[in-house]
């Protein structure tokens, strides 16, 4: 087996991807767990975070101005996981 360099990448969004509602980090939980993330190649890194039962996903991005970090709204980590496997297949972002 040859191994692979990259991680998953973020899906290149369909025309009708969900729009997800990202907006600034709340500093409201503590112990914040990175269940999954995608490629470091990347400008835009996504991250699957969890803490407290809850779950969401958290989008750095690196650019020469520096580091925007956006979030959207914690919820269960069922719908959590399944926006997670829309933004790698370009269905929601
Ligand atoms: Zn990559």
């Amino acid at each position: 087996m040859i191994p692979d360099f990259h991680g998953p990448h973020a899906g290149v969004r369909t025309a009708d991807a969900e729009s997800i509602d990202w907006h600034d980090p709340l500093p409201r939980f503590y112990r914040v767990r990175v269940l999954r993330h995608t490629c470091e190649c990347r400008t835009r890194v996504y991250e699957l975070c969890a803490s407290s039962g809850l779950a969401w996903i958290r989008r750095i991005e690196r650019t020469p101005a520096g580091v925007t970090v956006k979030e959207s709204h914690p919820t269960s980590y069922g719908k959590a996981e399944e926006l997670w496997k829309k933004l790698l297949s370009g269905q929601a972002g």
